[in-house]
């Protein structure tokens, strides 16, 4: 019988980790990034093109496919229904081809994007508004009317009051290629990536500390970055937040394009007003002959339990809407797929320091956000290495989710965990040491144990 421990092993796995080609037996890196989705590897690649020593961690296998930036291809365009969206597209373009430039890659692709949306009387939700001023101002290669629509293309099944715009900046960005060559410059640049490794709990310090599932010891640094995408909440609750990040179930759906069909090589989107319903294809750049189809069909799900819903009624959706709209696929499904989402409440990103500790710093992108993650891990970037981002991130602060009144935020002083409201300091600031309580003003000690419940949602020490 092995006497070995369950901690003696798992040291052995933390010193074989540290014995890895890039980690030199060193466990204390600049920044720690947790999650390698497309915002972590953008935020890890800027952190370690500026020299700094970066580990970045994800807890499944690389590369895999249960987060949000998994599949092949993912849609870029200049034209979007929400304003603030534009500055971000247009520093993101550049970033794009900058890796390309660098892996010597195809990475990113241009293709035409139409779109289609309803026109009755006018443009009835200001979403159109917005999309219709993009337009106007920056992506515009073509506005058609309803006619125009028909005409140009006779295999797309609309109504009357349906017309579109054809955005030249459209394209498609190589979504796994792109995940493997971000890895690749950041392990070129000095940068360590460790996966199978979920970090179970994360101390602010200084210096701030990390710590994986099955390993005794842990890894340090001077901050680290949170973009666990679908997990964001749940990661957030171990470092004292509670913010309400919906995860959901979606699906990437594939079907044969028939002879001539014009959107095999154009990109589509189709904004159903009435029903408030958005659906979209990709060209065929993936697998031959193969259109992909998406249909903003979310179900709520746990990250951890992707599959309990069942799929059927977005695979159902899918071929329904091929059949009432898209003429030009064979409706008969080649592949089905599907995939993790995330929604923050407000539909506004996340790119901020944590409220309470100045190490740590968290990023989420609100919906499509794998178009902007370039310059939204930029700005990560930026917070962790105390630059002010040159984009202006002030909405997307996690301030917007704190109630300070009712939060507490924990110090290390002389050996002792000094625990303080937020608001009104001196009043109310007690300490505490192990399992015993000094309180600073007894009026504390009627309410202990309500503040302690909640302190546990806080506590990351
Ligand atoms: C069907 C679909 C279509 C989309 N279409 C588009 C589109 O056309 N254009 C567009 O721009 N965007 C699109 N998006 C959105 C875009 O893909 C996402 O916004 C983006 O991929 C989010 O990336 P992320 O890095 O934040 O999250 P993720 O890719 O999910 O990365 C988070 C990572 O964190 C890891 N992690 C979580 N918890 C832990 C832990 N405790 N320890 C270690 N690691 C952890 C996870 O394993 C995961 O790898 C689409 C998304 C879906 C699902």
């Amino acid at each position: 019988m092995s006497t070995r421990t369950a901690a003696a092993d798992s040291d052995r796995v933390l010193n074989d980790i540290c014995d890895a080609p890039g980690l030199d037996g060193r466990k204390r890196f600049d920044h720690i990034i947790v999650g390698a989705g497309i915002l972590g590897s953008w935020t890890a690649y800027h952190l370690a093109s500026r020299g700094k020593y970066v580990l970045l961690l994800d807890q499944f296998p690389l590369p895999h496919s249960r987060g949000s930036s998994m599949g092949q291809s993912r849609g870029i365009e200049l034209a979007s229904t929400d304003e603030n969206w534009i500055p971000l597209l247009m520093e993101s373009y550049p970033l794009w081809r900058q890796l390309e430039e660098e892996t010597g890659e195809n990475l990113f692709e241009y293709h035409d994007l139409l779109i289609i949306t309803e026109v009755a009387g006018g443009w009835p939700v200001p979403q159109i508004d917005n999309l219709l001023q993009s337009f106007r101002t920056r992506a515009a290669r073509r506005v058609l009317d309803p006619d125009q629509v028909r005409k140009y293309y006779p295999d797309l099944h609309f109504n009357n009051t349906t017309a579109g715009f054809v955005d030249g900046s459209g394209g498609i960005l190589l979504a796994a290629k792109i995940l493997n060559a971000l890895r690749g410059r950041i392990t070129a640049m000095n940068g360590v990536i460790k996966d199978q490794c979920q970090v179970m709990r994360i101390d602010a310090g200084p210096p701030a500390s990390v710590l994986c599932r099955g390993h005794a010891n842990t890894f340090t640094a001077d901050s680290v970055i949170v973009t666990a995408g679908p997990w964001t909440s749940k990661m957030l609750k171990r470092v004292g937040l509670d913010v309400k990040i919906q995860s959901s179930l979606g699906a990437h759906m594939y079907f044969p394009a028939r002879e001539g069909a014009s959107i095999a090589d154009i990109s589509f989107i189709h904004y159903d007003t009435e029903k408030r319903f958005r659906a979209w294809t990709h060209p065929v750049v993936e697998y031959p002959g193969l259109v992909k189809l998406g249909i903003g069909l979310w179900i709520p799900v746990d990250p951890d339990h992707r599959d309990q819903d069942d799929p059927y009624r977005m695979r159902e959706a899918g071929i329904e809407y091929v059949k009432e709209h898209l003429g030009c696929l064979n409706q008969t499904m080649a592949i089905y797929e599907t995939c993790m989402y995330y929604h923050i409440e407000d539909k506004r990103h996340i790119v901020s320091i944590h409220p309470f500790y100045d190490n740590v710093v968290v990023g989420a992108a609100a919906g499509s956000g794998f178009k902007i993650s370039p310059v939204l891990g930029k700005a990560l970037a930026d917070l962790a290495t105390k630059r002010r981002p040159a984009l202006d991130v002030s909405s997307f602060s996690l301030d917007r989710f704190t109630d300070r009144s009712n939060q507490y935020y924990l110090e290390k002083y002389n050996g002792f965990i000094v625990i303080r409201p937020l608001r009104d300091e001196a009043k109310n600031a007690f300490v505490v040491n192990n399992d015993s309580a000094l309180l600073w003003n007894p009026k504390f000690l009627e309410t202990f144990d309500n503040h302690f419940r909640r302190l546990r949602l806080l506590k990351s020490y």
